[in-house]
């Protein structure tokens, strides 16, 4: 049984992430889709709306769960009994940070080893931050998430008007 833990912020799921989820989905057993808390990023959605909304767009694939965690990605993965983290590929500029994220998650545990997929074309350009500042403008981003996701962001910006 192959189990696999895909981290991320999520903030909002976009069809970048989909397409990742599809993909690896397949290649694994079961898929354990983690939200973190980022410090560092600040979030438009907050943990659980995050969690919620991937919950629905993932509800179409049996062998996918999501939870949230906190902490050393290692962890989730260890506490999951999951062996291998999905991550994707972008650019170029992704490349040297994953490594880098990669390589001190196997160092940590070298049981752990992460898995890459490359971006499918037509999303390469695509994260969270651009479908955030797209619909700020009030520009359409519904091919470019989920369905519940573009709800989402209009009722967001309802809130604040
Ligand atoms: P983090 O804060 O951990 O980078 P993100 O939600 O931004 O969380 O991304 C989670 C993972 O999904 C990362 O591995 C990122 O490279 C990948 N990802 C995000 N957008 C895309 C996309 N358009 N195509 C492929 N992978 C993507």
């Amino acid at each position: 049984m192959i189990k696999a833990i895909y981290p991320g912020s999520f903030d909002p799921v976009t069809m970048g992430h989909m397409d990742i989820v599809k993909r690896a989905s397949k290649a694994v057993d079961e898929l354990i889709i983690g939200v973190l808390v980022n410090s560092s990023k600040t979030g438009l959605f907050t943990l659980d709306e995050r969690v919620e909304l991937l919950k629905e767009a993932t509800k179409d694939y049996p062998n996918v769960r999501v939870e949230k965690f906190e902490g050393l990605t290692v962890e989730f993965a260890r506490k999951n009994n999951a062996h291998l983290i999905v991550r994707g590929l972008r650019a170029v500029t992704d490349f040297e940070s994953e490594m880098q994220l990669a390589q001190t998650n196997h160092f940590i545990d070298p049981e752990i080893d992460t898995m890459f997929f490359t971006t499918s074309l037509e999303y390469h350009f695509l994260s969270s931050t651009i479908v955030k500042e797209m619909s700020s403008y009030g520009q359409d981003v519904s091919s470019l998430v989920p369905p519940c996701v573009a709800e989402a962001l209009e009722r967001k910006k309802k809130e604040k008007k």
